[in-house]
């Protein structure tokens, strides 16, 4: 697909077009990655972050947040818990937080690996390199890092004190290198973001062959500079930050990375409770990311506001999410649930006999 195609696509509010864009994602779903959906046990280890990203609640500017890290015996807790849910991997996501040393992590992920045997997905912003090889050595199989917006400009806007953009989709190359499975994604409706932005972000998801995709709509924050009322007025080139144009990405980003594995995300989850997850997952999505922090943590990881299932019990959330998945004829998916595009990489290597 072009660029030209992509962003008519993004504009479009004919009903009948949609539905066949929704048809098409659902479809191409379905042969390449199947009915399963996969539960992935999202545990937010830490909130301390040294970046001050515009729009992120736990940015290092925020001083009436209290910061919490858990400990090691916590974070193990959660991934037991997640296997014995029957969850095939586990995210552990923090922000910038430059006490969780390499050491601790890399200990951490080992344990969680011997004890559990569970996929770790890691999310923890950037972080030199050699620590990333080191994680991926001690067990770690998957990085996420969004690159949040594909235009440079905007990043750099953004992401102050570390705006380089061109950096952070070099190191996602480096993950890849180091073996391990990349995800990424962006945020929908970011202020000063245009359709065309939108486009090429899609288009980068494919260049970068992307083996997760992750995109939710942008969520004002009120403790954010991008949180005022100000920042939600937009230009007719800016994108909303809704449902339908977040849905719009899922479903082609489905289309352009047939192989990749797209969770039905938390952020659309928080703009419509009642049936973001299921639109996601009948517009191209096939993952959830069930939340396993402990409670008393939960409501101090407050990425955007009102984050949906913030006061659950992480059993109470697994529930709802078995229940929502059997109620759209789908089923939950056994194992680590890697992409097949990982997997058919690992085939070619081991046929040629590296
Ligand atoms: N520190 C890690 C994890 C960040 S939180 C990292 O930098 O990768 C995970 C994602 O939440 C971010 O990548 C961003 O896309 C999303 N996010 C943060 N603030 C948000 C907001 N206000 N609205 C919607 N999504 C947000």
């Amino acid at each position: 697909m072009k660029h030209i195609e992509i962003a008519s696509w993004l504009r479009e509010t004919d009903e009948g077009r949609l539905v066949s864009l929704w048809e098409r994602a659902d479809q191409v779903r379905r042969d390449h990655v199947g009915d399963a959906v996969h539960l992935r046990g999202l545990i937010e280890v830490s909130n301390y972050c040294r970046r001050s990203c515009l729009y992120c609640g736990i940015h290092s500017g925020n001083r009436e947040l209290p910061r919490y890290r858990m400990e090691r015996s916590e974070v193990l807790a959660s991934a037991e818990l997640a296997a014995s849910l029957g969850y095939g991997s586990v995210v552990l996501q923090a922000g910038e937080d430059p006490c969780l040393t390499v050491e601790w992590l890399s200990d951490v992920v080992t344990a969680i690996k011997s004890k559990t045997g569970l996929a770790i997905t890691l999310s923890l912003g950037e972080r030199p390199v050699g620590d990333l090889g080191r994680l991926r050595a001690a067990g770690a199989d998957r990085y996420l890092l969004r690159f949040e917006t594909s235009n440079p400009e905007l990043f750099a806007r953004i992401h102050p004190p570390w705006p380089n953009l061109p950096d952070r989709i070099t190191l996602l190359r480096r993950l890849r290198e180091l073996g391990f499975e990349i995800g990424s994604g962006v945020m929908v409706g970011i202020p000063g973001s245009s359709f065309e932005d939108l486009a090429r972000d899609l288009l980068l998801f494919q260049e970068l062959d992307l083996d997760m995709i992750g995109v939710g709509p942008f969520i004002p924050h009120p403790a954010t500079p991008l949180g005022g009322a100000g920042c939600v007025e937009r230009s007719p080139d800016q994108p909303g930050n809704d449902e339908l144009t977040t849905l719009k990405v899922v479903a082609l980003a489905r289309l352009l990375c047939p192989q990749a594995n797209i969770p039905a995300t938390t952020a659309l989850a928080t703009i419509d409770p009642v049936a973001g997850r299921e639109l996601a997952l009948r517009r191209g999505a096939n993952v959830c990311m069930p939340n396993l922090t402990p409670t008393k943590y939960r409501k101090l990881y407050e990425i955007y506001p009102d984050k949906a299932c913030v006061s659950e019990a992480s059993t109470q959330c697994d529930g709802c999410l078995r229940g929502r998945i059997a109620r759209i004829g789908r089923h939950v998916g056994v194992g680590p649930g890697a992409s097949p595009r990982y997997l058919g990489g690992l085939e070619r290597v081991s046929a040629a006999g590296c």
